[in-house]
């Protein structure tokens, strides 16, 4: 059986019943075999897969609070410390009744290629918990939150592991974690990530996973021969990176023309009016439905299951900004039948296996989240720099900063594509990418 079968098996059988991880750790296996089979004797005389697919340190966790009726709910907190190899473990908490240590050991797996891509100096890791903020009054979230880090802050630091946001951990929860480390430990330091401006914050970060996936989808287009102006765009999710995906797009002369929630779709024939969508999800926090009512040209769709939601719909390019499976392959199917030739995802897996395959075999440029995605954790780690030197730089200096950088992404995973023999594959090409250089410094640290 070949290096990587084996440890493909291997995964299994230890860490069962996390379907997710599985896939995770397949799909950037399958990927790796060419540079595996390569190297096989050193990288097995070394255990270096098996070292990669095992995280350095999980911490389990119970987060106990009260709620507003005085009443005590306890809820599982999570933080996989996966791979420090290149830097200080860097990766969101994710807040959402469907996290589980599979789904924070995928996100932390997949983590330590997308932070490796960046270029920049960030191992990999993700936490979070089961704790849903939906429907919790501010009180309820702050106690959460700071009995969260009241366990989380013996295990992280602003040279060791430096969380951030991600689904349901936007600024109002980063700002009571932040709030609770500083007292617990009586340090002013860029601990955490995608803070408020007055307290060290980075210009752009919010903004940054959804440009930078722009910036991307913008150079993955020319370098093959298209332009993103004039292109009818099917966004999903109606989050941070949904949000600023559709801005950058309108900003680049694209037509986003869809957005989704957990509950429904929108199809607005006008494209996305992202004030609108602002004010609905960012200040009201309320459903799409109340976009609808306020926009004529918007149709609302009610989420149901079987059908295709938002990739119903004809576009050239499709960005899946919700969350993991959300794009299966009768999704890609009804998508290449309407003309679509680009996807590139937002989200963290958004789309499965099979749905990729058929894209890939289908002629679509396809570019996976681990590369398209990654402006979130790079712009986090210019927030780290700038925190480091206690300076401020400009929107316009990091967000210069973050465009450069996803543009040399992308030209990283294409040239890797290339040299490995499978041009166009940027799955591949990301991987190999993001994995050369993580083995090369767990090869020169040693057996750790
Ligand atoms: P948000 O919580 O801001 O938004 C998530 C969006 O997806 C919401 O519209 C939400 O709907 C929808 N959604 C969440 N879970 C589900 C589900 N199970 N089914 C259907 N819809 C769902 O998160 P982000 O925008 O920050 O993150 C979106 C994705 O991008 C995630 O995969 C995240 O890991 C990834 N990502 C985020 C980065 C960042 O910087 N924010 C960086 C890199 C990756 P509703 O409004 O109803 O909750």
């Amino acid at each position: 059986m070949s290096y990587v079968d084996e440890v493909f098996d291997m995964v299994v059988a230890k860490n069962p019943a996390q379907p997710e991880f599985h896939q995770a750790v397949k799909e950037v296996l399958e990927s790796l075999r060419v540079v595996i089979e390569a190297n096989e004797e050193k990288y097995r005389r070394d255990a270096l897969l098996e070292r990669l697919v095992t995280p350095e340190r999980q911490l389990l966790f119970r987060v106990p609070w009260v709620d507003d009726k005085g009443q005590v709910q306890v809820n599982n907190g999570f933080r996989v410390q996966f791979n420090s190899a290149i830097g200080p473990y860097k990766g969101g908490l994710r807040l959402h009744p469907s996290v589980n240590i599979g789904i924070i050991k995928f996100l932390g797996f997949e983590q330590i290629f997308k932070n490796s891509l960046t270029g920049l100096p960030i191992g990999g890791g993700k936490g979070g918990s089961d704790f849903d903020p939906k429907g919790k009054s501010d009180r309820e979230v702050m106690a959460f939150c700071q009995s969260f880090i009241t366990e989380l802050y013996k295990y992280i630091g602003a040279d060791t592991d430096v969380p951030a946001g991600d689904i349901g951990t936007g600024a109002r929860e980063i700002g009571y974690m932040y709030g609770q480390y500083k007292r617990l430990t009586g340090l002013y330091e860029g601990v955490l990530t995608g803070k408020g401006l007055s307290y060290g914050g980075s210009l752009a970060r919010t903004e940054a996973t959804g440009y930078g996936l722009l910036y991307l989808t913008e150079e993955m287009l020319k370098c093959n021969g298209r332009d993103i102006k004039g292109r009818t765009v099917a966004v999903s999710g109606a989050g941070n990176v949904a949000i600023y995906a559709i801005q950058k797009a309108q900003q680049l002369g694209a037509k986003p023309v869809t957005c989704s929630d957990s509950t429904g779709w929108i199809y607005d024939s006008e494209g996305i009016d992202v004030a609108l969508l602002k004010e609905v999800k960012e200040v009201k926090r309320a459903r799409l439905t109340e976009y609808a009512a306020a926009r004529p040209s918007a149709q609302y769709h009610e989420k149901k299951d079987g059908e295709h939601g938002v990739w119903s719909v004809k576009c050239d390019i499709a960005l899946p900004c919700a969350t993991q499976n959300e794009l299966d392959l009768e999704d890609a199917k009804v998508l290449v039948a309407n003309g679509c030739f680009a996807v590139a995802e937002g989200a963290n897996m958004p789309t499965t296996m099979e749905a990729t395959e058929y894209f890939q075999a289908n002629g679509v440029l396809f570019c996976p989240g681990k590369a398209s995605n990654a402006g979130g954790v790079a712009t986090s780690a210019l927030e780290m720099s700038q925190n480091s030197e206690r300076l401020s730089w400009t929107f316009e200096e990091v967000d210069s900063k973050l465009q450069g950088i996803m543009v040399n992404i992308f030209h990283s995973l294409d040239e890797a594509a290339k040299k490995f023999g499978c041009e166009g594959n940027y799955v591949a090409g990301a991987n190999i990418a993001g994995f050369l250089k993580v083995a090369e410094a767990m090869t020169a640290q040693g057996i750790v």
